[in-house]
């Protein structure tokens, strides 16, 4: 990628806030409860903000572990100079699981055929590998069923080539205000627990809480929390508990690529999804659905300086128009909010979210790698 740090900026541009992500990590650690440890979510470049960056900062921060889903991921960091312990969650071929021994990454063990396959490498490589045991307590996803995992974690302890390090679960509802179904799961997981505890075993990390649950399930922290968003400064859901102070850590803004006039009856943009009543001033944004704006008509709008632009017309793949006629001052060249604040009007990655008809995790690991991410640590 050397070359292309040579060429000058596009002008559409996620600005990552470094300074707030520091910030969004020191209010946890000031409320999380000493000695629970966290394990820092960074799947999917990091929510979209860029895998390494945000892991850097996490393990400065004292995270004890990353957590992420694909091998390449993991070995993304491990390239970085990342030596922290990964967990990788989901499911491993036979291929994947001789790289986590050479790269020192930890499995998770979905089933009992996964275990069969970490004790048939680890004894045929002579070599150690640390797995953490999932249990399905109800997403029905991946894992051992709760209700007859024993047999696989009486083996797993006893295996002198698996270290069994952690043992987990997670939440199909943590975010939400009805917690019966959560409820329901930190019972079935610590009656497993309970049972582990009772045959003498010992298993260091014990987790189940994503940032949902860390805020809203303090009694299911147990030894770690696995947190992704909430460190980036969004709320997994509009009802769960906030932290005082935390703010998104990233912004989307591009910048008026050209500007026209247009008289009554004309029309902007394919389809011909909008039509001029009155004579309007259109500004056209170098971004598109190309980039992972949501293709959405007449929907949506930008900030341009400190005034609401709305989106006319459909979305193209690499361009949109905004309405500008009533702000006054502008010129090609001006900067445009997209997701972000500007004195007092904001469009946050729940707007963005709500164009898509989905939820801000889609919304912002939608944001193509096309669009460069540029780091600042203005606070
Ligand atoms: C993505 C993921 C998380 C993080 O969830 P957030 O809601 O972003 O905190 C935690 N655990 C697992 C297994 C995940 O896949």
């Amino acid at each position: 990628m050397d070359h292309l740090s040579q060429l000058p900026g596009r002008s559409t541009r996620v600005i990552v806030n470094l300074a707030q992500l520091r910030r969004n990590f020191d209010l946890f650690l000031k409320e999380k409860p000493a000695g629970l440890k966290f394990l820092s979510v960074v799947k999917d470049n990091g929510y979209g903000h860029g895998m390494v960056q945000i892991a850097m900062e996490a393990l400065k921060k004292g995270a004890s572990y990353l957590g992420v889903v694909t091998v390449d991921e993991a070995l993304e960091l491990r390239e970085a100079g990342i030596t922290a312990p990964i967990l990788l969650f989901g499911e491993r071929t036979a291929e994947e699981m001789g790289i986590c021994f050479e790269k020192n990454l930890t499995c998770s063990i979905n089933s009992k055929e996964a275990f069969t396959l970490a004790k048939k490498l680890s004894s045929q490589r002579n070599q150690k590998l640390t797995i953490h045991l999932k249990i399905n307590t109800g997403m029905n996803r991946y894992g051992l069923d709760w209700s007859e995992c024993l047999e696989v974690v009486n083996a797993a302890a006893c295996c002198d080539t698996l270290f069994l390090e952690g043992i987990y679960s997670h939440f199909a509802m943590s975010d939400e205000l009805d917690k019966s179904f959560a409820q329901l799961q930190i019972e079935r997981f610590q009656s497993v627990l309970n049972q582990i505890t009772n045959q003498g075993i010992h298993i260091p990390l014990r987790h189940i809480c994503n940032s949902g649950g860390y805020l809203d399930l303090p009694q299911a922290h147990f030894d770690m929390v696995r947190i992704g968003i909430l460190p980036l400064g969004v709320y997994p859901s509009s009802v769960c508990r906030r932290v005082p102070g935390l703010a998104p850590v990233m912004e989307l803004h591009s910048r008026i690529a050209a500007l026209r006039e247009i008289q009554p009856g004309e029309f902007v943009g394919y389809g011909l999804r909008y039509q001029a009543q009155t004579p309007r001033k259109i500004a056209v944004l170098p971004i598109g659905y190309g980039d992972g704006f949501p293709r959405v008509r007449n929907e949506g709008s930008a900030i341009v300086r400190s005034h609401r632009a709305p989106v006319v017309g459909g979305i193209a793949m690499d361009a949109m128009m905004v309405d500008v006629t009533d702000i006054p001052g502008i010129s090609v060249g001006d900067e445009v909010v997209l997701v972000g604040k500007s004195n007092g009007e904001e469009i946050s990655i729940h707007d963005l979210a709500a164009l898509r008809k989905s939820v801000s995790y889609d919304a912002m690991t939608s944001i193509r790698s096309r669009i460069p991410r540029v780091y600042s640590s203005e606070t």
